[in-house]
């Protein structure tokens, strides 16, 4: 479907269910129900998320009952605010992180600087935790589809959820799983995210939407596993031989390189390796 934003798509993957890709930003999902509209991630400012509910209207006039937050992270769920009738959906540790001053503070900091189109909105944005929150599952049954919401345990943030619809082996995945590309990993728990991967693969799913880049098939789940399997390998490999941090991100990355050099975001593994080594060495 052609959309008012550039660089958008909305692409529909099952009945009533739609993928809605922004190119280098931040992807969002659209679940269309009998009675109701479910969006999966808010996106980064209002102005993104009204562009969002614009593409929602082309698809639906229904309400929107649901907004499911992946993550805690600004750019997937600071357009909260532009759903007021909603229910906010979000994992436990997502809201807790959304309440911390400190680290809310520190993302505003972030998207500030990036000196962007949306760098000035984000002084503006009143974050909005999630209303509606659990610890390990939620199901919706909406419109007649079974949608199981899963907390898997630790990883991208402390409090990731996926979005599974069993009957079309459907899966969103947030920023955990990327179809070739790296993930933000500085917020993240490496060790733990190898496990939740593991989890998450258990999942009967033959296609995921994640936060960033396009849709992907099952082989890239298991490659987007590999890749953190092995940053933290790396990670516990240079703690054990006592390298410094420097020595130890540029070794981890050479590591890395062969399998992932061609993956979007590879330009930021060498400051992942050097977070995922302070924390192996538990000093992050
Ligand atoms: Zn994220």
């Amino acid at each position: 479907m052609t959309t008012t934003t550039p660089r958008t798509q909305v692409v529909e993957l099952a009945n009533g269910v739609f993928a809605r890709l922004h190119e280098g930003l931040t992807n969002a999902g659209i679940i269309v129900g009998d009675e109701g509209v479910i969006v999966i991630d808010s996106l980064r400012v209002p102005s993104f998320a009204r562009d969002l509910i614009g593409d929602v209207r082309r698809l639906s006039s229904k309400p929107i009952r649901y907004v499911i937050d992946t993550h805690s992270h600004w750019d997937h769920a600071w357009g909260n605010e532009e759903f007021p009738d909603s229910a906010i959906v979000g994992h436990a540790n997502c809201r807790a992180e959304m309440l911390d001053l400190e680290r809310v503070a520190w993302w505003r900091e972030r998207a500030r600087s990036q000196d962007a189109p949306w760098s000035k909105e984000v002084d503006a944005v009143r974050v909005t935790p999630p209303s509606l929150t659990f610890d390990t599952s939620l199901r919706l049954h909406f419109g007649g589809r079974e949608i199981a919401l899963r907390y898997l345990g630790r990883a991208h943030t402390s409090g990731d959820i996926y979005i599974h619809l069993p009957g079309d082996g459907l899966l969103f995945t947030g920023d955990v799983a990327q179809d070739g590309g790296v993930p933000f990993v500085l917020d993240g728990y490496v060790r733990d995210w190898v496990d939740t991967d593991a989890r998450l693969l258990e999942l009967p799913a033959e296609r995921f939407v994640s936060g960033h880049g396009p849709v992907g098939e099952r082989p890239a789940l298991v490659e987007a596993r590999a890749f953190i399997k092995a940053l933290a390998a790396g990670a516990a490999r240079t703690v054990a031989e006592g390298r410094d941090e420097a020595t130890a991100g540029r070794e981890i990355t050479a590591a890395l390189r062969e399998r992932f050099g061609g993956w979007r975001g590879f330009e930021r593994v060498e400051e992942s390796a050097r977070f995922a080594h302070r924390q192996a060495g538990g000093k992050a």
